[in-house]
């Protein structure tokens, strides 16, 4: 075969246009994983884009650019001429398929302005016909979200106390991903470490809490308003079977106290301050699901943003509760007991959002009433305190 059309053979394999003098700065695009792509990349001192120049490389080769393109478009999309069932009679492929153009132009519009996207996909050609990578099977972050599912099923309705058998059901094989519901605890463990959601809560930061009461019975000391004693720690929680105890509190006054509103008329809202750092997991925080440029743990994301709504989301309190509220009551108890960081650490709590107050935060802590200052206690060996109670007072809901 003669150079030229060996040439021309490789030309038809490549998925874009070769090009000797295009180029294009990092300005050009808004996403950031394309961005900092360039920026590693600069060789040219002009963007065939913006016209910009300079006299140091400011802008990455069309090529260079192109081929990280169809490299991270080909870890979600594949050619559907490989994998996806056809049927003439059905009009063709059985499942989804994008031209390179819809993937441009439709499913990644926001990596940059109108004209970068232009830019781009002339660049690339346009003969093949794609379809979703993997269709036939659950992605990871998907896989993780149905595992989580399946977790809420079986601790409802299967086996609470003792954890799951092992082995694998025949029927759910083929699915690499697949999280079984004993598996479930540390695959959360790896996400909530991948995604790096420990976050170290500085001594001094405050906290309230909120108790109602009836007309004159207000709570005042720090026994009634922090985490109640073992001997009071009855009913359940969004993070607590009865019996455990937790100190549920905001991150501010307004939540803490929307939070705690419902059935009766008067509040003692109590102000605490932290004697220590102490360190949590906080889901209040997950990142914005990274594109598929970003080098950042993106299914780990997509998994925990899922999780994150299912841990806030409002229960009506009735008797259902006592089943609805076991999953993160399992969840709690691995956190508090069985979880570690990456650098072995254990953690004192979780940060989650509130369902009633916008940006509201609302926390869990693992505390016992004697962590907090002043509480007496009778045990042998007592915890040294975490808490101080600064202030009470007393609120009544707007009616
Ligand atoms: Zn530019």
């Amino acid at each position: 075969m003669g150079l030229v059309k060996r040439m021309w053979m490789e030309e038809q394999e490549r998925l874009y246009h070769k090009s000797d003098d295009n180029a294009v700065c990092p300005e050009c695009f808004d996403d950031p994983g394309i961005k900092s792509f360039i920026e590693d990349n600069l060789e040219c001192e002009t963007c065939s884009v913006c016209g910009r120049t300079s006299e140091e490389p400011i802008a990455a080769t069309a090529d260079r650019v192109s081929e990280f393109f169809l490299e991270k478009v080909g870890q979600h999309w594949e050619d559907a001429n490989d994998s996806a069932p056809y049927c003439s009679a059905e009009g063709g492929f059985l499942v989804t398929t994008w031209s390179m153009y819809e993937i441009v132009f439709d499913e990644l519009p926001d990596i940059g302005p109108f004209e970068t996207l232009e830019w781009l996909y002339n660049h690339l050609r346009d003969d093949v016909v794609w379809c979703e990578r993997d269709w036939q099977i659950l992605k990871p972050g998907q896989a993780l979200a149905a595992g989580w599912g399946k977790f809420s099923e079986a601790v409802k309705h299967v086996t609470r106390f003792l954890f799951f058998t092992s082995k694998r059901d025949p029927y759910e094989s083929g699915e690499p991903f697949e999280v079984r519901p004993d598996e479930m605890l540390d695959a959360l463990g790896r996400a909530i470490r991948k995604c790096r959601l420990v976050r170290r809560i500085p001594a001094g930061t405050h906290l309230f809490r909120v108790r109602g009461h009836k007309r004159g019975k207000r709570y005042s000391t720090p026994e009634q308003l922090g985490p109640p004693p073992r001997r009071d720690a009855v009913s359940a929680g969004r993070m607590n079977a009865p019996g455990i105890v937790v100190m549920y509190g905001a991150l501010d006054e307004d939540t803490a106290f929307t939070e705690a509103t419902g059935e009766f008329r008067f509040y003692s809202v109590a102000e605490f301050e932290l004697l220590e750092d102490i360190l949590v997991v906080d889901l209040s925080r997950i990142p914005q699901v990274p594109s598929i440029f970003e080098d950042k743990p993106r299914e780990s994301i997509i998994f925990l943003r899922d999780f994150k709504g299912d841990v806030s989301r409002p229960i009506r309190p009735d008797q259902k509760i006592h089943v609805e509220y076991t999953p993160t009551q399992v969840v709690s108890e691995f956190l508090r007991h069985r979880f570690r960081t990456s650098s072995g650490k254990s953690v004192s709590g979780v940060f989650y959002e509130s369902s009633k107050v916008k940006h509201g935060t609302n926390a869990a802590l693992f505390f016992e009433s004697e962590q907090v200052e002043g509480v007496l206690n009778d045990r042998i060996n007592p915890k040294k305190p975490a808490l101080r109670m600064l202030s009470v007072k007393e609120r009544r809901p707007v009616p």
